[in-house]
């Protein structure tokens, strides 16, 4: 593996002065090249060490080492991937504008255009962040996917960097080291992911997850220790039996046994809310034979051998990942009971998974890297087209994230067309990938030859038809259940022009009707007058002004009272809207419903306060939540907790979000309902209330039942709590019961 290797290297030489130490790690890197370019002219490689080692002298490690070690163990990195040599100046220099007085254009000079325009990427990527205020960090991902465009090897650089900037993370005070594992598994290990760069990939994932959850980790490598003996025992075991069922065959096959990673471990866990004792398939198995037909043959031999479990058999040969990863995937009942993964390959398949978009350095000699129609590249070409038509960063950053961390469904149209789609995708998704027509004019689908639902979510081998109609328009409630970004964007385009029609014209009514009835003349302002007050709102046009007003953004009164200040009367304080128990709907465009009761005071809507607020029945915000609002047509502003699943959706209109704030602090109360799972143990009910109780929690209601599938129970209750502060409390003291295996919010 990858990490020990360069870890005994810097390991082995604690005994030597700090400038021999870079020289041999130099001299070593040289060599490494040799074995796989044993012809290339390495001068380039020589002048960028001595020129980084100039710019970087004096400076240091937080390890305390030389700097000039850190570049070179970043170059060390790539030339185990066997990057060009391009890529490997850029290793070495990737820091050298970032930290040091030398400019992009002295870099050019040295060392010419694709070195010069790679380390400027590299510089510019260093300064991204990604864990700035939304639309900030919408930018920098735009920016870091352009870079990637530009030239694979920065983000390839880039990694190598994260690579060993993780593997001495521990040097570095505690703050940094959870920002950097974050910004790790959140950004550069998806990255890799998508890439195909397994290996790159599972280590930077192993090495996040030790810092951001270290007790976890801890769990699970204690466990796995404690199980090392048995383990190693079944592995030998199964190992030898497999190769002697394939040798019998005639299947030549390199077999290996090995135990899960921690990280892949944890995510099991997670999903299964189970503990590290009850996770039985920590094995894995892995075959790699000579061609496609034999990795056929050996899954045959496996599933003759031992039981396959149903729904677990995945065949990645016919159908690759968009990364281009092939393989076959079985779980089966070993010998003993025991279950265990078995992943069958090709060793051009193998080479692939593991180094993905890498590979091409390495075995296409005279090949400038990856061809542009590669599809991992594609990808990266198609986000950085439908990049520049998202306008709003959170609807850019939730659908990053969607083809970021995606789990594919492969669907296929009545012909035996591939479509890979996200999970939990619908016909109208597959409607989209098909044509935007095609999907605006849906009206049904069939799946398999019968008709189903427009919602219900497509599975692996479907055949999907779709049914259309010319002249059918797409419906807002699609917007609830699509999963795909096209398919999102093209529905919101379609809708939002619509929408906005209507909003002008209701805007345009609710203006006469409130001029007529505060006596204001509208006909006596010119064109001039009015779009001077549009403008004052922020608008060019008296159109945007109409659309405002007719989605309850402002009310008619107050554009009045600039259209024609003098001729608006203040109303009485009582009937202004934040008031909330009159009734008086004045403020409200003319299809308002009428004030409601439950207005909100405990939320502010910023720069103004006579829109009607409410929290959001779906998601109950509470106090100290990050929220926004909504600004739904005559019933004022619905406010939504940021994490609820409904915003992302109903935030398809980027002219109706409205920016919320929680207003002085009260001792308001706000009903939550929490569901903890938990072993099956008596006394179990009685610490969970003894925790309520201790934290003087209200309980609203309570009730328990055995959980249907699997053996444990469920308790579910709704509390009343001050804020989310006190709602972590309570969960993390929850949590703390021995037996409870997980706390969770509902929304619904
Ligand atoms: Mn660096």
């Amino acid at each position: 593996m990858m990490a020990s290797e360069s870890a005994s290297l810097s390991e082995s030489v604690s005994s030597e002065s700090p400038p021999d130490q870079v020289e041999r790690l130099y001299r070593e890197l040289e060599a490494k090249i040799r074995e796989y370019r044993p012809n290339d002219d390495l001068g380039i490689l020589q002048r960028a060490f001595r020129f980084a080692s100039k710019c970087h002298e004096g400076q240091s490690r937080d390890s305390g080492e030389p700097y000039m070690v850190h570049p070179i163990l970043v170059a060390h990195i790539l030339a185990e991937m066997r990057m060009d040599l391009v890529g490997m100046v850029t290793g070495l220099l990737h820091d050298v504008v970032e930290d040091t007085s030398v400019t992009v254009e002295q870099v050019r000079k040295e060392f010419g255009e694709e070195v010069a325009r790679c380390v400027d990427g590299l510089t510019k990527l260093s300064k991204l962040d990604f864990f700035s205020a939304e639309d900030r960090q919408a930018e920098s991902f735009r920016k870091m996917l352009l870079a990637m465009v530009e030239d694979i090897r920065v983000i390839i650089v880039k990694l190598a960097d994260r690579m060993h900037n993780m593997r001495t993370l521990g040097f570095l005070n505690a703050e940094r080291r959870e920002r950097i594992a974050r910004e790790t598994i959140e950004i550069y290990a998806p990255i890799a992911h998508r890439l195909g760069m397994g290996k790159v990939r599972s280590e930077l994932e192993d090495l996040a997850f030790q810092y951001l959850e270290p007790d976890a980790y801890r769990d699970i490598v204690q466990a796995i220790e404690s199980r090392r003996h048995s383990n190693e025992e079944f592995l030998a075991e199964i190992r030898q039996t497999v190769e002697s069922e394939l040798r019998h065959e005639a299947i030549p096959a390199r077999v290996d046994g090995r135990v899960k990673r921690p990280y892949s471990v944890f995510l099991k866990l997670r999903r299964q809310k189970i503990t590290v004792d009850q996770v039985y398939d920590l094995l894995a198995f892995r075959i790699v034979t000579d061609s496609v037909k034999n990795c056929y043959a050996a899954l045959g031999v496996i599933h003759n051998k031992w039981r396959p479990i149903p729904g677990r058999i995945k065949d990645f040969i016919a159908i690759p990942r968009p990364n281009l990863y092939q393989s076959l995937h079985t779980s089966v009942v070993g010998p003993h009971g025991q279950t265990f993964e078995v992943q069958i390959r090709t060793e051009e398949m193998h080479r692939i998974a593991e180094e993905g978009i890498a590979a091409h350095w390495k075995y296409k000699e005279g090949r400038k890297g990856p061809a542009a129609d590669d599809q991992r590249i594609a990808w990266l070409r198609h986000l950085v087209e439908w990049q520049r038509d998202v306008q709003d960063s959170t609807e850019f950053m939730s659908t990053l994230k969607v083809d970021l961390y995606p789990e594919e469904v492969y669907t296929f149209t009545p012909r035996g067309k591939v479509l890979v789609l996200p999970r939990d995708a619908t016909p109208i998704d597959f409607a989209y990938a098909i044509h935007s027509d095609v999907g605006h004019t849906c009206v049904g689908a069939k799946v398999n030859g019968r008709i189903v639902p427009l919602r219900s979510p497509l599975h692996n081998g479907d055949i999907v038809e779709i049914m259309t109609q010319p002249g059918h328009e797409p419906s807002k409630d699609w917007l609830a259940f699509v999963k795909t970004s096209r398919a999102r964007n093209k529905i919101k385009h379609v809708i939002n022009a619509n929408e906005r029609a209507k909003a002008i014209e209701i805007g345009q009514k609710y203006l006469d009707k409130e001029s007529r009835r505060l006596g204001v003349q509208l006909g006596k302002f010119s064109r001039g007058d009015m779009e001077r007050v549009a403008s004052e709102y922020g608008y060019s046009k008296m159109e945007d002004l109409h659309a405002a007003l007719g989605y309850g953004k402002f009310s008619a009164r107050q554009v009045l009272s600039k259209i024609a200040p003098g001729a608006v009367k203040d109303e009485p304080a009582e009937t202004r809207p934040a008031a909330a128990e009159t009734s008086s709907p004045s403020y409200l465009p003319p299809n308002a419903p009428g004030r409601r009761e439950d207005g909100d005071a405990v939320i502010k809507v910023r720069g103004s306060d006579d829109l009607l607020v409410y929290r959001a029945k779906c998601c109950n915000p509470i106090r100290g939540e990050s929220i926004v609002g909504y600004v739904t047509r005559g019933k004022g502003v619905a406010v939504h907790s940021k994490m609820c699943p409904n915003v992302q959706n109903l935030m398809y209109d980027v002219e109706r979000k409205i920016e919320v704030e929680w207003a002085r602090a009260a001792d308001d109360a706000f009903p939550v309902r929490i569901t903890v799972h938990t072993d099956d143990r008596p006394g179990m009910l009685n610490q969970l209330t003894g925790v309520l109780s201790d934290e003087s929690t209200n309980i609203r209601s309570l009730e328990a039942r055995g959980a249907l599938d699997h053996d444990g129970g469920v308790v579910e209750m709704t509390v009343d709590v001050r804020d989310k502060k006190q709602l972590e409390k309570l969960v993390s003291a929850m949590r703390r019961i021995s037996g409870v295996r997980d706390v969770e919010r509902l929304f619904n």
